[in-house]
């Protein structure tokens, strides 16, 4: 079995939206399992801005020009990936220091180039808040882990992210239960 390859401690995420504020998700096909928005390394990207444009296009056959592109911000999360994990200098934690942008695009036929993404789909605010809703039941243990792979909520990592874009609301109580479980595995079939 080939070595896994080493984590750079880098991610980026993508909020695509469209005119009808509509926001394009799929639902991961490896674990960690959820509903999730575009995201990955950026590797030898190079930059933020052209991994956030490769991502697009490999995880939902979008094509979105780096000038679209307006950060939100830069979030430290310890989420943990199936690499060999990036560990922090300053005090060993794992993670990823995550560059999160958003671009309000045209609406277009999503088509996923990349075998892990399932599902791809165009949802509103509504529905991504009752996807917030059964992660944070999950997160609680009020939903198995197998019924959550079978029909996921938002990806645990994503929920303070969506938060910091203004798309959800969740109180501190159930963001704390939630961030406890980060590093849960969830394995898919
Ligand atoms: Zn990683």
């Amino acid at each position: 079995m080939a070595a896994a390859k080493q984590c750079d401690g880098t991610s980026v995420g993508v909020i695509l939206c469209d005119e009808y504020q509509r926001f394009a998700i799929f639902d991961r096909g490896t674990a960690p399992a959820g509903a999730a928005w575009v995201a990955g390394h950026i590797d030898q990207h190079g930059s933020s801005e052209q991994a956030a444009v490769q991502e697009s296009w490999e995880e939902l056959g979008v094509r979105v020009r780096a000038t679209e592109l307006v950060k939100i911000g830069q979030f430290w999360r310890l989420n943990h990936c199936r690499r060999t994990p990036y560990t922090r200098p300053q005090d060993g934690a794992i993670g990823h220091r995550w560059t999160l942008f958003q671009a309000n695009i045209r609406s277009t036929v999503l088509s996923p180039s990349d075998r892990e993404a399932r599902n791809a789909r165009w949802v509103g605010t509504s529905e991504i808040q009752s996807l917030t809703n059964r992660t944070i039941a999950w997160a609680r243990g009020e939903i198995s882990n197998e019924a959550f792979a079978a029909c996921p909520g938002v990806e645990p990592v994503w929920i303070s992210l969506a938060m910091s874009a203004g798309i959800v609301r969740v109180d501190a109580g159930d963001l704390a239960v939630v961030e406890q479980r980060l590093n849960d595995t969830l394995h898919l079939g």
